[in-house]
């Protein structure tokens, strides 16, 4: 201390007189800690000699606070001492002085009791700073938190504090210091061993500078003892176990101990070393670390001792240097070395650990000798206490695969790898076990622990899985076609999954190319160009709609030129993923698509056919009309003219073979028009009892040829008029009465129509004819509806006919919306009956229709007749000529035009169609241009395309050629009334 004066320059006469003021004064360095090196008599009585620490810092006082106030309170002991103090001067000086120290006797002042709170500082952790770092932290502080100086100084205090704290601790501190009022608060602080303790603190500031004093809010002693250890342990030692605390202070010669410490050394907690109570192992032991450690410097102080404190209870301890309150102390740590007992326990509970595993486990050296064979792995390899075996290779028996079990220990050169064995157990099933093996290092010596999974199940299951697996693939192999799965991703990307090798044998592909397939793109591009839009549109409609896919294409095969024709299907699924999955197949359909070009062909060939058949029967019934024409007309003019029986009777059979022919040849131009579905329904008023009695006085002269009775019989509510197709309905009538009286001999045909029920404008009729001939066997019944069926072939040659007739009937009915039936019993007759709905005509008059109509045209009418053919302008005109009629003829169309100009008047014009120069329809559109006169087509031609041109050049009638005399009158008076009627 003396050299301390002489070095800071302080000489004697200032010596003298501090030393013998009569108030207290004291010297401190002006550095860190502030080192006290000097007080005088008074101060060291009152204050120095208390103190634990002797410099400013130990004092908890920090200098910058002060400087400027020249005025230092310090409390001490419950005391309160009030110092002025003077500045190192610059250069001249390196110390402060403080003197004129004098006790405060104060009571009142706030600050003082504060002051005082916060000097009594042996208990408290205090801390000094600037802004917000600290620049003083005391040695409990350092020792509670387990930091040494330099780690905790300038550091950000708020960085210490725990983050869920740090709020409430800087709104405190904000309002504290705006106040500039003391404030209390507490919170955690991180201690160097990470963990954070709980501390009750006073903050008080003097402008940037601020103070505080802590306590730790009651920190159970066990957890503080943890807390010691834990913070001991991470500077002195690695090795986790418990220890216990101890402290030495030189003043006191007492070693303070924790409770562990006392129990592990078996004394109270406080020792004391000069003390013979206190054990002398205890005391040597002690007594040798400390004084080591003293004799040491700086902060590696350190010394360590292992002695028995017992039989078998050997301790270590630990010693450093350290500072309490300011004053130098031993402290250090205390660990059980021997530790036997716990070690055993520890064994043991270890071994249990091991034993008890759920694991197969084996614990084996490295030379295969087993040392344990834990509880699960006796019941997998069925070994007992009793037949434990010693080595590895004990179990060489039980294992197939013809491998050695010292293979378990061998390393594996994969990172986490298993490797497996099987092995027959005493039932002498195969068992699969997964094995691994680790290497533990222990006292230089090796051991090997294995353990053992028996995966004998999972193998069969995943064995099951896999046949399964196989079975499927299997089946989509030989499936024909190929199945595949087409992916869209929600990134919009397509590709196939998966491709059945059928995919290669349909687009004639090898197994690597099917590869290369997988690409959507590429797929595509294989597909027929002109194929390509449907399938991209389809499959785009499949996805948007979620609905199966199906499209017919062309795709490349193999053969790069060749294009093959498939049948791709597929069902689409949205998955959770919201990726799209379609499963579908590929089918080659080439050979069906041959089928279908050969179908179409063979269809076109037919429709071909049929063309060239309808064409011929036109052109047929036309060549066969004209002949006709000329034999029926020729027949009936010799007719007129008085021939004898004999002739009469001749001539009575030509018209009757004509008629046949007629009729078999307008049946064929009926059945040619229904084919073609150009036969159209009338819809005219006709007075029905009328037609019905016509058609049978029609046949009357029929039936007496084929010596049947024909009869008629009417429900009295006929005489109707109804609207309809009056020449359809005496076809189908005719159809079937000449049919009953052709298959009839000598016997009865009866026609019977009934009203089956009459609303206001609408009647339902039946209709039947019944023979008594010879019936039609059940076997026929069916066929004879069938275009030119008959039930014999010889029939055609018996009984003439073409097999058309009811075939024709029961189309026109259908039109008609009928259905014609028939019941028929062979040897006894046949009933054909069906029912028609008719409208009824709102004007019942019952003139309409019928012959009596024309009763109004004149009987002198004047006709021009456009007529190249010879023959049949002879026949025509003596058949008009019968009527009373008169005419001019001309040879085609163009005549006919002039005549008219000519201004001579016609009551009608009859025009021939195929004429040389004009024909009849460029005549008849020239004529209706120009005048008003009725115009009647003749045609032999029965062409459907004639039919419709001649409706739509505006002819008024149309009379077939072979002319029937009477529908030509019927028609030529029809047109001319209409005509007259109109004027
Ligand atoms: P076809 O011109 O041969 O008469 P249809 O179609 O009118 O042609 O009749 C077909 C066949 O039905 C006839 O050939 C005949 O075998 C049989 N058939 C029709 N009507 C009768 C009937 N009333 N009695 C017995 N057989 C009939």
């Amino acid at each position: 201390m003396k050299s301390n004066m002489q070095e800071r320059g302080i000489n004697s006469t200032f010596k003298k007189i501090i030393y013998e003021s009569s108030e207290m004064v004291f010297l401190a360095d002006d550095t860190y800690p502030y080192t006290i090196f000097y007080g005088n008599e008074l101060f060291e009585k009152e204050i120095g000699d208390n103190l634990e620490q002797r410099n400013l810092v130990g004092l908890g006082l920090d200098v910058n606070s002060y400087i400027f106030k020249e005025e230092l309170l310090l409390p001490v002991n419950g005391k309160e001492y009030a110092f002025a103090l003077e500045l190192p001067h610059e250069n001249e000086s390196n110390y402060y002085l403080f003197y004129r120290g004098k006790q405060l006797d104060g009571s009142d002042s706030p600050s003082r009791q504060e002051a005082i709170g916060f000097f009594q500082a042996s208990q408290q952790l205090i801390g000094v700073g600037e802004y917000h770092l600290l620049t003083f932290v005391n040695a409990l502080g350092l020792q509670t938190l387990g930091y040494k100086p330099h780690e905790i100084l300038h550091v950000d205090l708020a960085g210490l504090i725990h983050p869920d704290d740090r709020t409430e601790f800087s709104a405190a501190w904000a309002k504290g210091k705006q106040l500039n009022k003391p404030f209390s608060i507490s919170f955690r602080i991180q201690s160097k061993a990470g963990t954070f303790l709980s501390l009750d603190a006073s903050f008080s500031f003097i402008e940037e500078r601020f103070f505080v004093t802590a306590k730790e809010s009651d920190p159970e002693p066990k957890e503080k003892a943890i807390r010691k250890l834990q913070l001991d342990l991470l500077n002195s030692t690695t090795e986790v176990k418990p220890v216990g605390y101890w402290i030495y202070k030189p003043k006191t010669h007492k070693i303070s101990l924790d409770q562990f410490s006392a129990d592990l050394l078996g004394t109270s907690k406080s020792l004391k070393l000069d003390s013979k109570k206190t054990p002398k192992v205890l005391r040597n032991s002690f007594k040798k670390v400390i004084k080591e450690v003293s004799a040491m410097n700086g902060p590696s102080a350190e010394s360590e001792l292992s002695f028995e404190v017992r039989e078998k209870q050997t301790v270590k301890i630990k010693a450093a240097k350290g500072w309490d309150n300011g004053i130098e102390v031993i402290y250090g740590l205390i660990y059980d070395q021997s530790d036997y007992l716990q070690r055993e326990e520890e064994n043991s509970f270890f071994k249990s650990l091991f034993m008890e595993a759920p694991e197969a486990m084996f614990l084996v050296k490295d030379t295969g000798d087993i040392l344990i064979i834990n509880t699960e792995a006796r019941k997998l390899f069925e070994v007992t206490e009793s037949n434990l075996p010693a080595h590895l290779d004990d179990f060489s028996s039980k294992v197939i695969d013809q491998e050695s079990p010292l293979d378990w220990i061998k390393p594996i050169e994969e990172f986490d790898n298993e490797r497996f064995t099987r092995f027959v157990n005493q039932k002498n099933q195969k068992m699969t076990l997964a094995i691994r093996s680790k290497v533990i290092e222990c006292q230089k010596e090796k051991f090997i622990a294995i353990s053992f999974r028996n995966i004998t199940e999972k193998v069969s299951l995943e064995k099951s899985l896999e046949e399964n697996t196989e079975f499927l693939m299997n089946l989509t192999d030989q499936v024909p076609g190929g199945l595949y799965q087409m992916v869209l991703s929600k990134e919009g990307e397509m590709k196939f999954a998966f491709l059945s090798k059928g995919i290669g044998a349909v687009l004639g592909l090898e197994s690597a190319e099917i590869r290369n397939l997988k690409d959507i793109g590429l797929a595509m591009a294989n597909v027929h160009p002109s194929d390509l839009p449907q399938v991209v549109m389809t499959s785009v409609a499949s996805a948007q709609k979620l609905e199966p896919w199906q499209c017919q294409f062309r795709v490349k095969t193999g053969n790069q030129d060749k294009f093959k024709w498939v049948m791709g299907a597929a069902r689409p699924q949205r998955l959770e993923s919201g990726e799209m999955v379609w499963y579908g197949y590929l089918a080659d359909i080439s050979q069906q698509k041959e089928i279908e070009t050969k179908l179409d062909e063979a269809r076109y060939a037919a429709e071909k056919a049929n063309q060239i058949k309808s064409d011929f029967l036109s052109m047929i019934s036309h060549e066969l009309r004209t002949p006709l024409n000329a034999i029926s007309g020729s027949v009936y003019s010799l007719l007129q003219e008085s021939p004898s029986d004999y002739q009469k009777n001749a001539l009575n059979t030509i018209n009757f073979a004509v008629d046949n022919l007629i009729i078999m040849i307008n049946d064929l131009l009926d059945f040619q028009k229904i084919e073609a579905g150009k036969l159209h329904i009338e819809h005219a008023p006709f007075n029905l009892e009328e037609l019905l009695n016509q058609i049978i006085k029609g046949l009357t002269f029929h039936a007496r040829d084929s010596k049947n009775k024909l009869k008629l019989d009417l429900a009295p509510e006929l005489d109707l008029v109804v609207k309809g197709d009056k020449t359809r309905i005496s076809q189908i009538l005719n159809n079937l009465i000449t049919n009953a009286l052709k298959f009839t001999q000598k016997g009865v045909v009866a026609v019977k129509v009934d009203l089956v029920n009459k609303e206001r404008d609408k009647v339902r009729l039946y209709f039947e004819v019944q023979d008594n001939g010879i019936g039609i066997a059940p076997e026929h019944q069916e066929k004879i509806f069938e275009d030119f069926d008959q039930v014999k072939p010889t029939f055609s040659k018996k009984y003439g006919g073409t097999g058309l007739g009811l075939s024709i009937t029961k189309k026109l009915l259908g039109i008609m919306g009928s259905q014609i039936r028939l019941e028929s019993e062979e040897g006894k007759g046949s009933k054909f009956f069906f029912e028609l709905e008719l409208e009824v005509a709102e004007n019942q008059d019952s003139s309409i229709g019928t012959d009596r109509a024309k009763s109004t045209v004149s009987t002198a009418l004047h006709m021009l007749m456009a007529e190249d053919n010879e023959v049949n302008a002879l026949v025509l005109g003596k058949i008009i000529t019968k009527w009373g009629y008169t005419y001019d003829r001309v040879m085609n169309g163009m005549e006919a035009v002039e005549a008219m100009s000519s201004g001579q008047q016609y009551d009608c014009v009859l025009m021939d169609i195929q004429m040389p120069v004009m024909n009849g329809f460029e005549a008849t559109l020239q004529i209706k241009n120009n005048f008003d006169i009725p115009v009647i087509a003749l045609t032999a031609a029965a062409k459907l395309e004639i039919m419709e041109q001649i409706k739509e050049c505006g002819f008024d009638g149309f009379v077939a050629k072979p002319i029937d005399a009477a529908e030509l009158h019927s028609v030529i008076k029809d047109v001319v009334q209409r005509f007259q009627s109109k004027a």
